[in-house]
């Protein structure tokens, strides 16, 4: 026996084509038709592409072993068909027909033609196509070598006719069987990769993750998945390959066309297997089939990755075997998977990007701090002269008149100076990231009375009644008790500041299970809603004339602010003009 083939034939895996119970559905007909029928052998093949396999072939254990698998282009079988004799579902075409001496099955049988009229020739064809539902031809039956040695009469061909219906609808089960088994490995591969897409790991191991299930889910031996650098954010994922940078181009400018027409590209594969030749940028496709050729694969999927309408890398899938043609369902679950990938880029570069942008703003509240504190430090010097050299002056019994009160102009200046330089150091202190520190918890009482004994005299003096409310007992809080006091003291002064005489404030200390909360509330001059809004941005003084006439920097809420934040808490304000205000502020209580 010879294989007839002069070709090198591509073949599939059969003990991994659809599932047992159909394969075994196949060979029970192939073995019935030989048997039943008296044919030493009987194959059924399976349409894939352009090619037909043979995945069910009963016969001596030569034949079986030379043909299983083996697929046959369909463009060989099709031609015979048409020269064939009529039997019905089967077609006959005597060797005297055959053109060529290639047996387009690819088996000629080692047999000797008996000495009769319809003797059977060892190239005698005959076969039946078995269609699908929607009459697309799915596969062939085919036998040969009769134990008779003969051509079959009509008895025989009655039965055949009957088999071929058998052999058909095993087939069909065996396609929908193997459709569906792929279905399951691609959504299988879909919920892998979503897995990992959605993890918060980085970028290069979520990339990394997905190749397992990707060359699982497409059977494929190949993979590369390349994601593009952009927005100060570097490409991730296979190492570059060593390809000419022109051909790495072009098939990022297709995958980039690919991603806006939502389509993938397939290149290689033989002729009419959706190969794209032809129908593109020739250059283009021309780098891509040379990228493959290089790669050692027979067929490539090159799917684009993006997210809305920004393109951002690629798959790209391959498979050694040109003939295993990329399905229309791999190529459309090869577009949501890409989805989803890309979704995963996408996230990756925010939280890069989110990262940089709080390093960024770290560096420059750090360098805002520095700045500030030189500058402060710088100027505190020159004052300190100044206000020295001034005391000398004011304590001089021979200043008098015009120069008395032009000293005492020139010292209120200074001490307004000295007010600001002051904050502006403290400001510098409490915004440094880097001065952060954990705080202890203590207790908030004693501070919140060492404050208000602060404040009494400027109270008394506008005669305003200072009340406190707090609980028996310590009320722990998590915070420094310097910048505790800071905070008060702020609070309680601006109190005094925009309260008019005779007026009341309070302040209330309260323990609320997880913050303390400490309340200065005032009978003041309030402070409209626009002012609310930046009140605690620096150097913020309001527009009200009122409030404009006290001596002030703008800093001390932009200060209480920062203290209160860093040690993890809030400050929020309530207010109504002329009605009066009150600042909370919520710390992190101590442990109990
Ligand atoms: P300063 O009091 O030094 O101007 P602050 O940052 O402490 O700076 O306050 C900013 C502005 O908020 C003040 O200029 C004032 O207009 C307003 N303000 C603060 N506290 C009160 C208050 N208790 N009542 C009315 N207005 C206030």
């Amino acid at each position: 026996m010879t294989d007839g083939s002069s070709l090198a034939r591509p073949q599939i895996d059969v003990t991994t084509w659809s599932d047992a119970g159909s394969r075994d559905a196949l060979d029970l007909v192939a073995s019935s038709v030989a048997e039943m029928i008296g044919f030493e052998i009987a194959i059924i093949s399976v349409v894939r592409g352009e090619q037909m396999y043979a995945v069910s072939v009963e016969g001596s254990s030569g034949a079986t072993d030379a043909m299983l698998g083996l697929a046959t282009p369909i463009s060989m079988v099709l031609p015979e068909l048409e020269r064939a004799d009529d039997w019905g579902r089967f077609h006959f075409v005597p060797h005297e027909r055959i053109e060529s001496d290639v047996d387009p099955i690819g088996w000629i049988p080692d047999m000797e033609p008996i000495d009769a009229p319809d003797a059977w020739h060892p190239l005698d064809l005959l076969i039946a196509p078995l269609y699908d539902d929607a009459s697309h031809m799915i596969g062939l039956l085919s036998i040969d070598v009769p134990s008779s040695g003969r051509r079959p009469g009509p008895t025989q061909r009655d039965l055949l006719e009957r088999y071929v219906g058998q052999a058909e609808r095993a087939l069909r089960m065996a396609v929908e069987r193997d459709e569906l088994a792929e279905r399951i490995r691609l959504a299988e591969a879909a919920r892998r990769v979503v897995r990992f897409a959605t993890s918060q790991d980085d970028l290069e191991s979520v990339l990394d993750d997905c190749r397992e299930p990707l060359l699982e889910g497409f059977r494929a031996d190949y993979l590369s998945i390349r994601t593009y650098p952009s927005a100060g954010v570097p490409s991730a994922g296979s190492p570059s390959s060593n390809l000419p940078s022109d051909h790495v181009d072009k098939i990022r400018s297709r995958a980039r066309r690919a991603w806006a027409q939502q389509e993938v590209v397939i290149v290689g594969g033989r002729p009419g297997g959706g190969d794209e030749a032809g129908a593109v940028d020739t250059a283009e496709h021309r780098a891509m089939t040379e990228a493959m050729a290089m790669t050692g694969l027979g067929t490539v999927m090159l799917v684009p990755l993006g997210a809305g309408r920004e393109s951002l890398g690629h798959v790209i899938l391959g498979r050694k075997d040109p003939d295993l043609h990329w399905s229309p369902d791999e190529q459309s679950g090869a577009l949501d998977i890409a989805r989803d990938i890309g979704q995963a880029v996408v996230n990756s570069r925010n939280l890069l990007q989110e990262q940089q942008l709080v390093s960024e703003l770290r560096r420059l509240a750090t360098y805002k701090s520095q700045v500030l504190s030189t500058v402060s430090h710088e100027l505190k010097n020159p004052l300190s002269a100044i206000t020295g050299y001034l005391e000398m002056l004011e304590s001089d019994p021979s200043v008098t008149g015009d120069a008395r009160r032009s000293i005492d102009a020139v010292d209120r200046a200074a001490r307004r100076m000295v007010r600001v330089v002051d904050d502006l150091l403290l400001l510098a202190a409490v915004e440094d990231p880097d001065s952060v520190r954990p705080t202890e918890p203590m207790d908030a009482v004693p501070v919140l009375l060492d404050a208000l004994e602060l404040t009494r005299v400027a109270a008394e003096r506008r005669q305003q009644r200072l009340e406190v409310i707090a609980p028996e007992g310590e009320v722990r809080v998590r915070c420094d008790a310097g910048d505790l006091d800071r905070v008060l003291t702020n609070l309680l002064s601006n109190a005094v500041k925009y309260t008019p005489q005779g007026r009341t404030i309070r302040v209330t200390l309260a323990d609320r299970g997880d913050e303390v909360e400490l309340a200065v509330t005032d009978e003041g001059i309030g402070i409209s809603a626009a002012d609310q809004e930046r009140l605690f941005t620096e150097f913020f003084r309001s527009t009200n004339p009122g409030a404009f006439a006290q001596p002030g920097t703008g800093l001390g809420l932009t200060i209480c602010r920062r203290i209160v934040e860093r040690h993890g808490g809030r400050i929020e304000v309530e207010s109504e003009l002329g009605v009066g205000s009150t600042f909370r502020v919520f710390l992190p209580a101590g442990d109990r």
